[in-house]
C-alpha cells in the first residue's frame, strides 16, 4: 500500500448466488463492514451476476459499497443478442465493471482490441473500470509474464487519454493464480505492479502512474490479504472465491484498511 492510493478491494461473485443468497450475502456483507470497522475507510465494491444486480443494489441501499458488472458490451446498443451495455448497469446504479477478466479473454477468447473497446465504452459511459490483465503459467514458466502483461497493457488502454483513462483500476492476476488456492508471493506480485506502473508511466506520465491503483487477484483470502498489501504497489485485491463469504470477504478490506494506515494513508 501506498498513503497516497486509497486501497480497492473488489468481489466478482462470478456465476454464483441465486437471488435470495445474493441479496443475503449483500446484507451480511454490509453488516460485516461495519464490524470489522472498515465501511468506507476503503473503496469496496461488489460484482454479483447480471440479473441480480438491481436486487443487490437496492439491498445496498445508500451502503458505500460500489455495485458493479462483471462485464459489459463493445458496443453502446442495438442488435447484440444477450448482451449487456456499460449505459445499462449505469442506469440500474453500477458505478463499476470488470473488464477482460481471463475467464472471458481465455474462456471466451476476448482479446486487446476488443476489451479498449469495452473499457472506452464504459469510461464513456461514466464506470470506473477494473481491467484485468495477467499471464499463463506456461508464459511464466518462459520468462514473459512482465512482456505479456505490458501488451495487455497497452493493447487495451490504446488511445484512451490520461483523462479518461484515470478512472480505470488495474487488477493484476495471474491466470495459474486464480480459483487454484495458489497464490502469487508478495514479493512476486510487487514485482508485476512495479512493472505495471512503469508501463502506465511510458503510456502517460509518472503522475498518471503513480496515483492508478494496481489491485492483485488470485486467490487471496483472509489469512494470506495482510502480506500482499504490506507491499507498496499492491493497492488492493480482486478477490473471487473468498468475497462469496460476508466474514472473509470483509477480513480482507480490513486488511486493505489496516495495510493502509500503517503506509500511512487513512
Ligand atoms: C477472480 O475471479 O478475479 C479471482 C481472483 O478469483 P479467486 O480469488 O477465486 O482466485
Amino acid at each position: 500500500m501506498h498513503a497516497s492510493r486509497r486501497p480497492f478491494v473488489g468481489g466478482n461473485w462470478k456465476m454464483n448466488t441465486d437471488l435470495a443468497s445474493g441479496a443475503e450475502l449483500a446484507d451480511a456483507l454490509m453488516a460485516a463492514l461495519v464490524a470489522a470497522g472498515s465501511e468506507g475507510v476503503i473503496d469496496a465494491a461488489v460484482y454479483p451476476p447480471f440479473p441480480y444486480l438491481f436486487t443487490v443494489g437496492r439491498t445496498l441501499g445508500h451502503s458505500p459499497i460500489l455495485l458493479g458488472g462483471q462485464d459489459c458490451a463493445a458496443e453502446a446498443s442495438g442488435a447484440f443478442t444477450g448482451q449487456v451495455s456499460a449505459d445499462m448497469l449505469c442506469d440500474i446504479g453500477c458505478r463499476s465493471v470488470i473488464i477482460g477478466h481471463s475467464e472471458r479473454r481465455h474462456g471466451l477468447q476476448e482479446g486487446d482490441e476488443f476489451l479498449h473497446q469495452k473499457l472506452a465504452i464504459a469510461l464513456e459511459s461514466g464506470l470506473q473500470a477494473v481491467l484485468c490483465v495477467g499471464e499463463t503459467l506456461a508464459q511464466r514458466d518462459d520468462g514473459l509474464a512482465e512482456a505479456v502483461v505490458a501488451k495487455q497493457l497497452r493493447g487495451c488502454f490504446g488511445t484512451l487519454t490520461a483523462e479518461t483513462a484515470d478512472r480505470v483500476v488495474v487488477a493484476y492476476e495471474p491466470v495459474w493464480a486464480i480459483g487454484t488456492g495458489r497464490t502469487a508471493t508478495p514479493q512476486d506480485a510487487q514485482a508485476m505492479h512495479a512493472s505495471i506502473r512503469g508501463v502506465l508511466a511510458d503510456l502517460y506520465d509518472s503522475r498518471f502512474a503513480a496515483q492508478t491503483r494496481i489491485i492483485y487477484g488470485g486467490s487471496v483470502n483472509a489469512k494470506n490479504a495482510r502480506a500482499i498489501f504490506a507491499e507498496p504497489d499492491v493497492d488492493g485485491g480482486l478477490i473471487g472465491g473468498a468475497s462469496l463469504k460476508a466474514e472473509d470477504f470483509a477480513s480482507i478490506c480490513r486488511a486493505a484498511a489496516e495495510a493502509w494506515s500503517a503506509a500511512g494513508g487513512h
